[in-house]
Parts: C-alpha cells; structure tokens; sequence
C-alpha cells in the first residue's frame, strides 16, 4: 500500500526534554533536596536518590539513545545548586562536567536548549527569601552570566526559567513545591520578581552572545468551563486564562504585568522573547467554587468520557495542543514545543497521545503557523517531583533501584517519526492501528 505522510519542514527540531534535579540524582544542596526529606511532601515518600544517575555518567548513555532514535535537539537544564553552591563561590569543576555533557549533545548532532531554572534553587538561594527576595533578578542574572559565558561556544538557545506559572503556583498557592506556601501576595511579588529575572536574563544573554536565542517555558493549560450556561464557571476560566497561561509570554512581549485588578509595567521587560516554549499536557474543566481560595475560587475536572494517563493527572486532548498553538500566535514568535507527554507504564496510551499530538502539530504547520520543534517529555523515567516515582513519563523504562532501562514501544515510534521527519499512515498502522481510519480516511 501506498503510505500517506503528515512531513514536517526541513530543520524540525525534535527531540525530548529533560530537567536536572529530575535526572542528575544527588542534588543534596538543593531546596528539594531538603524538601523530599520532610514527612508527606512526597507520594509514598520517594526519593529522588540517585535519579537517572547522570551525574554519576549514565546521561552518556542515554544521549546515546536520543542519538540512535534520530533526535536532533535535546532540552536539558542547569542545576544553580551545583554551578554556584554558595554566594561567593562558583564550582569550576561542576561547569567542566556539563560543559562535556553540553558539548557532547552538540558532537551527536543534536541542538542543544539548554533551561537555566528548572523549579529548584540553591539552598542559600531560598535561605535568603528564595523568589520572594527583591535581590532574586540580579542573583539570577549573575547565574545566568555566568552559565552563559561557560557554554556559549555550544549552545544559543536558552529558556530562562521552566514554567514560571506553575512554579508561582505551585510554590505559593497550592504548597505542592517548595516553599509550600499558600500566600497570594507572596505568590504575585514572586511572579514580578520572575518576570525582572527573565529580563535581566535576556539582556545580558544577549549582551554576551549576539545570536542568542532567548525564551521561556510556559505551560499551557487548556481551560473550559464545566458550565457553560453558569456566569460563575466562565469569569473562573477567564481568570485562569489571564493569570496562569497569560501573564509571563504578556510580561516578556509586552513588559505587562496583568494582575487581576491592576496591571504594573515593566518596561525592560517588553520585548524579551526570542521563542516561545510552550509546554502542553491536557486541559481540564472549570467550576467555581467559593471554598477553594488555594485554587483562585475554582475547582477543576475531567470529563468522565475523558482518556485518562495511569494516575488520572493527564486526559488526553490532543487538539488543545492546536489550540495552544493558536493561542501562542498571539505572541508574534516562532514557537517550540519545549514539552508534551504522558504518565503511561504500559504504553498503550502514549502511543496514541503521541501520534495525535503531533498529528496536531504537523496541522499547526500545515497553517504556517511558526512552529519550529516538538520535545517529548520525557527521554527516560524521571523522579516526578512531589508526585515522586508514581508517574512514568520516559520513552524508557526505569527502575531507579537498579539503574535498568528498558525501552518503551514510543520509543521506537518516536525514532521513527524523527528519523522520517513525518508521521506515515503505516507507523499509525504499526504503532496504534485503532487511529487510522481517523488520521489517514479514504
Ligand atoms: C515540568 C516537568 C514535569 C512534567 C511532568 C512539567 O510541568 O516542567 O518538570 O516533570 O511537567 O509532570
């Protein structure tokens, strides 16, 4: 039979996206560090432990595995922990190391993108008030300087800080990260104060280096309101709308800050988006709902005919990817997608969520709308935050007690697709034969 392809542009970046404190293992100076240690933080009281032991040099291997399936760009990220481990001190040697991870990114041919905050920070860093300190914006651009000025011979696309929205909201509302705040006006000094750590960041990548690329990471979440009848339910989602997918790319393109009910400007703020990154997992469904202040008055589902990721965190919408995509126009950029995956062990699912996700990338290019790559999250199964080992993100199995990898059926799918630079009838036939008919009709 004749196969039928969805082909991406030439020079498509794919690849997968990793995280340090989630791969490295052994981040002991670090706020999450600290953080694991306390009762009920984590799920079943995990341990991030020795991660993927990439510090201990198995990101070797797995680089290998991005290069045999064909990735050509890997997103990883810098721990401040290891690179400055106290004020006054800058670790040469921890630089050295991923100087030579960096460097071997670039010798497999693959385009590095490296993330300079990816939600933990040093523990002097957080002794000192963490986000909340009026001094965080200079300190993050000292580190920012510095990293850049050690890695710029390799790498000039860099995201400043992962999900600023999740980190707010999760640090300092919901409590679920460190500091496990529930403070609204804790949570709202810590997003201006991102938003100047991103600018300082910007300005002096570029003043270092004249053909940096500089973006963020944002996390889009679809939101809907469960009611569409019920005034309630749609001033929630617009508030969510505004504040939590809104407000950094309005901050970084407009120099905006569009609080609730007031807007703050600043102004070498605007302008400072070379990219936009866009993480995407699901969307869910709105309710307003009074007792729920840690949730800005809302409360938030899934639809019971929803497809479900293992622990229920993730439906599986592919077409608010789409959405996001078209939302992301908004900001004028060219757009990467810096994350999108699935919690799935067995592989079922993640098969079909990632055919139709990027089945609905492949759509967004087909409009020429500008997006430049897709990253799965994640390369191998990762410590998952305050969700510890529960969720399996990783294209690769993994068992953190014996280091053993084993590696997914998406893998393999994934390879193919990189490799080909399209998404073929006949992998959807070989990999999830169930979304032919939908994918490739007639
Ligand atoms: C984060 C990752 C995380 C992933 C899956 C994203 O919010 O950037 O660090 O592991 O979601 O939970």
């Amino acid at each position: 039979m004749v196969q039928a392809a969805y082909n991406f542009p030439r020079g498509f970046l794919w690849g997968t996206a990793t995280s340090a404190y989630q791969v490295e293992g052994n981040n002991k100076n670090n706020t999450w560090w600290d953080w694991e240690q306390e009762n009920g933080r984590i799920l079943n009281k995990d341990k991030s432990g020795s991660a993927c032991d990439w510090w201990g040099g198995r990101w070797k291997e797995d680089l290998d595995r991005a290069d045999e399936s064909h990735h050509n760009a890997h997103r990883l990220s810098i721990e401040w922990s290891r690179v400055q481990p106290s004020p006054d001190r800058w670790d040469e040697i921890a630089l050295d190391r991923y100087r030579e991870i960096i460097r071997s990114i670039v010798e497999r041919k693959m385009v590095p993108i490296v993330t300079l905050h990816h939600f933990s920070n040093p523990i002097w860093i957080e002794e000192f008030g963490g986000w909340e300190n009026q001094d965080m914006p200079d300190l993050f651009t000292k580190y920012t300087l510095k990293v850049v000025d050690a890695f710029k011979e390799y790498v000039n696309m860099w995201v400043t800080i992962n999900e600023p929205n999740v980190l707010a909201a999760n640090g300092y509302l919901l409590g679920l990260f460190p500091p496990g705040k529930s403070d609204i006006s804790a949570g709202l000094r810590v997003m201006t104060n991102m938003v100047k750590a991103h600018a300082g960041a910007y300005h002096a990548i570029h003043n270092l280096q004249s053909n940096a690329r500089v973006g963020t990471a944002v996390q889009f979440r679809g939101f809907l309101p469960a009611r569409n009848w019920f005034a309630g339910d749609m001033v929630a989602t617009k508030i969510l709308n505004s504040l939590f997918n809104d407000f950094f790319p309005v901050a970084f393109s407009r120099g905006i800050l569009n609080f609730p009910i007031w807007k703050k400007r600043i102004s070498n703020a605007s302008n400072t988006l070379d990219f936009l990154g866009i993480n995407y997992y699901t969307r869910e469904y709105v309710s307003f709902n009074l007792l729920n202040l840690k949730e800005l008055f809302t409360k938030r589902t899934f639809s019971p005919e929803d497809e479900l990721s293992d622990s229920g965190s993730i439906a599986n919408v592919p077409n608010f990817l789409f959405k996001a995509i078209k939302w992301g126009l908004k900001f004028k950029r060219p757009i990467i997608i810096t994350e999108n995956g699935v919690e799935n062990r067995n592989d079922d699912l993640r098969r079909k969520y990632i055919i139709q996700h990027i089945h609905q990338v492949w759509r967004a290019v087909n409009f020429n709308f500008p997006v430049k790559g897709y990253l799965y999250w994640t390369l191998v199964d990762n410590f998952e935050w305050e969700r510890g080992w529960t969720q399996r993100f990783g294209l690769w199995e993994l068992d953190p007690d014996t280091q053993t990898r084993r590696k997914r059926p998406s893998a393999d799918l994934f390879a193919e697709i990189c490799q080909g630079n399209c998404l073929t009838s006949e992998l959807v036939t070989k990999y999830s034969p169930e979304l032919l008919a939908h994918l490739f009709p007639g």
